[in-house]
């Protein structure tokens, strides 16, 4: 039998080894639970995103068994504002964050789930999952195993998993929404990433910088080594408007003085960015099939909130608590579900919701100046929107 028709069994498979995937697969394999968790890429990866996490997951990452700053990590605790006219307000951020790239965070992440015998398939692409495949349950009757409640068969590119439980922690957008047929997977996908990491004097290393161009805005913010992660959302037509998205920067950042600046005098450290499409804040299921979803497969919080990385870390804290609680037999696979789902909501709806409201007003020229003369004046309002859209420490 050649290699890729062998199937391979275990308790929990995760797809996708980000955040999500990785701190939930930490905690399982602890408490002795086999896993697998599936990734497609080779730790260490690049990965787009503004590189700011809220202090509300700090206590988390290093009960996970990683403290940032052993690996560079940076305090920030101070927001700038601008609007494209170069308009800016300044603010202190409550609870604050730290800066550190998903390159050394992810990966210093697996390093340990790799210790706790996780066991990682990276290089390896989830095609699909099924629940219930027939040819499993056969095999299972014929071979006297009794099964108490669901089957999955993942197919991936190294060969087949069968697992009693499938979590979904492949992020924003993935070949796998299409499959499942998730409800948002047919709809409009209006937003473009791109990242760079830059070397600048121009910002001062505790603070977090959302600067507003037409139909986007870039955040920039330290990182370890001396770097800077510069990383921004850009609605899709600037990209059909403009063809490259050199062209989005030279033709609308050079509108904001703050941007205009940074790109002429940082240096900038890759040869190309990293470039993501096809990004929706639209809201989606929970548990799709019985596939737990956890981070943004569950949903995704728009990143001016600067709380997407502390949510997908919140939720697989609750997923994996519950699941603890199921593998220990103390509630059974339907109570996991509405508990899930309950917590989530929760913790998350509201969050999403307020983010996908602010969001309206960034990117514009009126409605981001409107709002940074808002902020300015009435520094309660800032708070509120701030308080709105981030959690407590979990
Ligand atoms: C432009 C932008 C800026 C952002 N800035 C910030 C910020 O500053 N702060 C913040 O907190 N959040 C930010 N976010 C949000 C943050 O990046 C996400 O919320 C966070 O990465 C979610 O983690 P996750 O584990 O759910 O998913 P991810 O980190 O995306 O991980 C999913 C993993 O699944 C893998 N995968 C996908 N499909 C498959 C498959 N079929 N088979 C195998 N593997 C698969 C991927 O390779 C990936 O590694 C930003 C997002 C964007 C788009």
């Amino acid at each position: 039998m050649s290699k890729t028709k062998e199937i391979t069994t275990t308790q929990v498979t995760i797809v996708g080894g980000g955040l999500a995937g990785l701190a939930s697969s930490i905690r399982l394999a602890r408490k002795g639970i086999e896993v697998i968790l599936v990734e497609k890429n080779t730790y260490p990866f690049h990965k787009v995103c503004g590189e700011y996490i809220s202090n509300e997951a700090l206590g988390y990452v290093k009960s996970l068994g990683v403290n940032p700053f052993d690996f560079g990590a940076v305090s920030l605790d101070r927001f700038w504002l601008t609007s494209p006219s170069g308009n800016k307000l300044e603010l202190d951020l409550p609870l604050g964050g730290f800066g550190i790239s998903r390159y050394t965070l992810d990966y210093e992440l697996s390093k340990v789930a790799k210790k706790e015998g996780v066991k990682i398939w990276e290089r390896t692409f989830v095609k699909e999952i099924q629940k219930n495949n027939e040819l499993l349950m056969i095999n299972d009757k014929l071979n006297e195993k009794t099964n108490n409640e669901n089957t999955f068969l993942i197919k991936t590119s190294k060969g087949n998993i069968k697992s009693q439980i499938v979590i979904g922690s492949y992020g924003k957008r993935s070949n796998l929404d299409n499959k499942l047929q998730r409800n948002f997977s047919n709809k409009n996908f209006p937003y473009i990433g791109v990242k760079y990491h830059i070397k600048t004097d121009l910002i001062p290393s505790n603070v977090i910088a959302l600067h507003n161009f037409w139909r986007g805005y870039c955040g920039i913010s330290r990182i370890e080594d001396d770097k800077f992660c510069f990383c921004y959302l850009s609605h899709k037509d600037n990209l059909t408007d403009f063809k490259k998205v050199e062209n989005i920067e030279k033709q609308l950042f050079t509108e904001n003085p703050f941007l205009s600046k940074i790109l002429k005098e940082a240096e900038f450290l890759y040869e190309k960015p990293e470039i993501i499409n096809q990004i929706s804040f639209s809201p989606k299921k929970l548990i799709e099939d019985d596939i737990l979803m956890c981070g943004d497969s569950a949903g995704m919080i728009t990143p001016l909130c600067g709380n997407g990385m502390a949510m997908a870390l919140h939720s697989s804290k609750i997923l994996s608590d519950l699941l603890l609680l199921y593998f220990e037999n103390q509630i059974n696979f339907n109570n996991l579900k509405s508990n899930y789902q309950k917590s989530w909501n929760k913790q998350f709806q509201l969050r999403l919701k307020a983010g996908r409201t602010v969001q309206h007003f960034f990117g514009g020229r009126t409605s981001s100046e409107f709002l940074v003369n808002t902020f300015k004046h009435v520094p309660a309002v800032a708070r509120k929107v701030v308080s709105l859209t981030h959690g407590k420490e979990f």
